[in-house]
């Protein structure tokens, strides 16, 4: 398949399958997956970017809207894995860092990233399957 047909046909379908993906997500390990394919999704969208920008520089031809369909795409994806990531960093009572937003592990006195002090609010319950699956109906809900 030559790397147009491929932009073409993968622009929209992936956030669509993703989405699909995400409506079954109800427990960790599915989040985990679903986060797995969202970033392998968006390395390979990212490459085939760099790949239509060369030929446009290269051969003069223009791609303008085949680069907007990617871009489209891929921050679309980049807002589904934030919030499969939160999920999962809520279900597994991670410490938000105030400063940064980076999720950290629990008992982390210091933010791993920013080094700010952590405040220690893990009080808050893990997430019950029903809960988790009611995000995941959310989700299907805002892309159809
Ligand atoms: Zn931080």
């Amino acid at each position: 398949m030559s790397i147009m047909e491929d932009v073409l046909l993968n622009a929209k379908s992936a956030v669509d399958t993703v989405g699909k993906k995400a409506g079954n997500v109800f427990d960790k390990s599915k989040l985990r997956l679903a986060s797995l394919d969202i970033r392998t999704e968006l390395s390979k969208k990212y490459r085939i970017l760099g790949r239509v920008c060369y030929e446009a520089q290269t051969t003069g031809k223009n791609y303008d809207k085949n680069i907007e369909k990617l871009v489209a795409a891929i921050t679309e994806l980049n807002s589904e894995l934030a919030r499969i990531n939160e999920m999962i960093a809520k279900s597994e009572k991670k410490v938000k860092c105030t400063s940064c937003g980076t999720y950290n592990t629990r008992g982390a006195v210091f933010c791993s990233k920013c080094g700010t002090k952590l405040e220690q609010n893990v009080s808050e319950e893990e997430y019950s399957e029903e809960e988790l699956l009611g995000f995941a109906e959310e989700i299907m809900d805002e892309d159809v």
